[in-house]
């Protein structure tokens, strides 16, 4: 127990001597599914956390191909010229799924990568988004301990992993690129009802006119949402991730942001409100792992499966029976 305490107290202390190595050490703790580093991980997080807060954090979302690593590549590369230091992190639910990842194994953002102050960790896998995203949401913790001022967590359009991601950002971009007129088709309505921005990527060559057209389309389409209880009108703007134009002016645009919430009192509060939804999903996390994870459910799981599957028993008192059995043996 002693050793353990004085493991967690040194990644502290190098984590907020920002120690890259330790921080990346202190993820993979924390991303651990041993039971017996849950004490440690905990131990490092709550260390962590008096010297975290401090940052912007961002989300960013966008289907495959959009140009989302091109686009986090510039957009960090201009942050860090600006003396910031940007932690991006992903939540990939496909990696779970499939275990390959649509966000892609191969070597992304090569520039940014190399930046002394930056800092990229492909996301968490996990067996559920839930329990993935809880760990980017604490890898955020660990980031901003480290120093880094700007955390960018990336991802993909996949079942409910932007509901994740805006539950733990204070800015939530969304990143598109103009098509022949049908802009506004295959978004799903939440995406865009969360966004705070609209990025229309790849303005370039050819595409800049229909990049500009695209902005004025969703303008007008933004403007039919309810206002936001940021009381923030979302903003629509193009840029090129390959030549980095209008790159500066999204980043403007979020500082914008910031300064309309933070004077508006909106920024803590939504930071209060979200520490308070991720203490409730956290235990309902860590109640479905103890519930599955259990012995008695490990043990008894497949059979009432097979009940129910030859109408033995109805779904609902076969998940009655496994409670019960939890219950009893808890
Ligand atoms: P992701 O799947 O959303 O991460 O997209 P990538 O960043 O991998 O980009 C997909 C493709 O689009 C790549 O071939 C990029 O080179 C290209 N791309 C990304 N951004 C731009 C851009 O601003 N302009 C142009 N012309 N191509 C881009």
């Amino acid at each position: 127990f002693r050793k353990k305490e004085i493991l967690a107290t040194e990644l502290i202390e190098k984590i907020i001597a920002g120690d890259k190595v330790a921080l990346s050490r202190a993820i993979t703790l924390i991303e651990s599914t041993n039971n017996n580093h849950l004490e440690k991980a905990n131990a490092v997080i709550n260390g962590c956390l008096p010297f975290a807060n401090k940052s912007v954090r961002i989300g960013i979302t966008g289907v495959p191909g959009v140009g989302k690593s091109t686009f986090i590549e510039a957009f960090g590369k201009h942050l860090t010229g600006l003396g910031k230091k940007v932690a991006v992190l992903a939540i990939d639910p496909s990696s779970t799924l499939s275990h390959g990842s649509i966000l892609g194994d191969k070597t992304r953002m090569e520039e940014l990568v190399k930046d002394e102050n930056a800092f990229i960790r492909p996301s968490a896998s996990g067996e559920s988004l839930g329990g993935v995203a809880r760990k980017t949401r604490e890898a955020i913790i660990l980031c901003e301990a480290c120093g880094f001022d700007t955390i960018i967590i990336e991802t993909v359009g996949v079942g409910q992993s932007e509901t994740a991601v805006h539950s733990m950002v204070d800015f939530f971009l969304l990143l598109k690129i103009a098509g022949a007129g049908d802009e506004l088709q295959g978004i799903k309505r939440g995406i865009m009802e969360m966004a705070d921005a609209v990025v229309i990527n790849k303005a370039d060559g050819d595409n800049i006119q229909k990049a500009k057209m695209a902005k004025v389309e969703f303008n007008r389409a933004l403007h039919f949402f309810p206002p936001k209880s940021s009381g923030w009108q979302p903003k629509v703007t193009t840029c090129s991730a390959v030549t980095t134009d209008g790159i500066a002016a999204v980043y403007d645009l979020i500082l914008e942001y910031i300064s309309h919430t933070t004077t508006s009192g909106y920024f803590d509060a939504k930071r209060e409100e979200q520490n308070q939804y991720w203490m409730l999903e956290t235990i309902n996390e860590q109640l479905k792992n103890s519930f599955y994870n259990h012995p008695e459910i490990i043990k008894q799981l497949e059979l009432v499966k097979q009940q129910v599957l030859n109408h033995e028993i109805s779904p609902f008192s076969g998940a009655q029976l496994l409670l019960e059995a939890f219950k009893k043996k808890t």
